[in-house]
């Protein structure tokens, strides 16, 4: 069980290793894109810091739907409505609470891929932050049929999300601006998969 003010905590920590990774997200995005993935989500996640300043963490869905406003509102790429739609569903699920256990994640892990799906129409295999993210979701589903415990679960989601990234590398792009370049975008890692990928490692290295 963690509370909304942890869950604060570890949205502030997204935010430092988003900063940590700015550099390194805006070169993989200059291989196969525009090379602005590290400014956008860095700008992004600055505001998000900003907005949870004064938030008493006292809902969690709250503290969801104020990551995702400020993800849409100041990231002027495809990754702030991607990211923000898929923060304002998760906000859905865990609207009212002051507290969320580790099946509450699973689903807000679920309604953040179902509206980055909604939102970018895109599917696994296309060389996008669904490449992490679904197979991430999966590693979960596996671990609590496994009847592993939390941390146990989220070292899995994280593993997973880190692998899924590093694949994108095989794959061909088909949505984004990195499908543009089709099959010349082999052999780069998607910069979104690996934002992705940063946000579940993270998760994992807070609660362990
Ligand atoms: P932009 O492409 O507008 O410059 P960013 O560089 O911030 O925006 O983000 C690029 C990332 O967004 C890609 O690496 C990919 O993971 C993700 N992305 C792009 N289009 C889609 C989509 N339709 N569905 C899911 N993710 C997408
Ligand atoms: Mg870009």
């Amino acid at each position: 069980m963690i509370s909304g003010e942890k869950v604060i905590q570890i949205i502030n920590e997204i935010a430092d290793k988003i900063e940590e990774n700015k550099s390194y997200l805006t070169e993989l995005d200059a291989a196969i894109g525009d090379g602005d993935h590290g400014l956008n989500m860095s700008k992004g996640f600055r505001a998000v810091k900003e907005k949870l300043k004064d938030d008493d963490g006292k809902n969690i869905g709250n503290i969801f739907k104020k990551t995702g406003m400020a993800l849409v509102s100041n990231v002027g790429g495809a990754s702030g409505p991607l990211y923000g739609t898929a923060f304002m569903k998760a906000a859905v699920v865990v609207s009212g609470k002051d507290n969320m256990d580790i099946d509450d994640f699973i689903n807000v892990l679920k309604a953040s891929i179902d509206g980055v799906v909604m939102r970018g129409k895109a599917q696994a295999g296309d060389k996008t932050m669904l490449d992490s993210l679904i197979p991430a979701y999966d590693a979960a589903k596996k671990a609590k049929d496994d009847g592993k415990d939390e941390k146990e679960i989220l070292k899995e989601v994280s593993t997973a999300a880190i692998n899924g990234a590093e694949d994108t590398k095989k794959i061909a792009a088909r949505k984004g601006r990195a499908s543009y370049l089709g099959d010349r975008s082999i052999g780069h890692k998607d910069p979104g998969a690996t934002s992705s990928a940063i946000i579940l490692e993270t998760v994992y290295n807070f609660i362990k």
